[in-house]
């Protein structure tokens, strides 16, 4: 049995990585996750790296040096064009600088667009992963996902940006989407599905 640890508080994450993630190897080995939720006395490590690759590794590192286990982990960041690629690594506290609070993080984005017409409101997701192995490797890959940010909410699914963030390839904000269909194109999908073959080959 290959136990690996998934290094996110975000049940909305870890149910979506549940999706992508392969059950066993190549070779047969089962492979079993772990999350945040099965060590609930891991201290959060402070995010405080200048980039989204930064904060994905100080995310793994954390859970392998807690755990000893493979430790994957993720930062995502909302890059939009008017506003020179903000929030970006900044997404999760663009409306306060200590906290995470969706709603007022889409509140705040609206607002600072208000003057911005449809077509200047380009947008693209980027997830970083990193793996943090016990052998001290680390293994990165990305996963992007181009859009645009709507004039309204629309969509009740996902999280965070989702019922601002209109995927460019299908004309609708990916609060409109399943889980299944985010998992299909959503930049955290793109990231892990590189993960996935790198666990499927261990
Ligand atoms: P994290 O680094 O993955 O925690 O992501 C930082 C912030 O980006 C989150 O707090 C959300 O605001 C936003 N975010 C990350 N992934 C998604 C997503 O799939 N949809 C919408 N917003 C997301």
């Amino acid at each position: 049995m290959l136990k690996i640890l998934i290094a996110t508080n975000n049940p909305h994450k870890a149910q979506e990585l549940a999706q992508i993630l392969p059950l066993s190897t190549n070779a047969g080995r089962p492979v079993q996750y772990m999350s945040l939720a099965d060590f609930p006395n891991i201290p959060e490590p402070r995010e405080d790296g200048q980039t989204l690759q930064e904060n994905a590794i100080i995310k793994a590192r954390a859970g392998l040096a807690a755990t000893g286990l493979i430790s994957i982990a993720d930062d995502t960041g909302l890059l939009v064009d008017a506003l020179g690629g903000a929030p970006g690594v900044h997404s999760g506290r663009y409306a306060y600088p200590d906290k995470t609070d969706h709603q007022a993080n889409n509140a705040k984005l609206l607002d600072v667009l208000a003057e911005v017409p449809p077509a200047k409101r380009a947008a693209r997701f980027i997830t970083i992963a990193a793996m943090a192995k016990p052998d001290g490797e680390i293994i990165i890959r990305k996963g992007a996902v181009e859009g645009s940010i709507a004039v309204d909410y629309s969509g009740q699914n996902g999280f965070g940006y989702d019922p601002l963030f209109i995927v460019a390839s299908l004309g609708k904000t990916m609060a409109r989407l399943s889980m299944e269909e985010k998992n299909k194109i959503s930049h955290r999908a793109l990231a892990f599905a590189q993960m996935a073959e790198i666990i499927k080959n261990f």
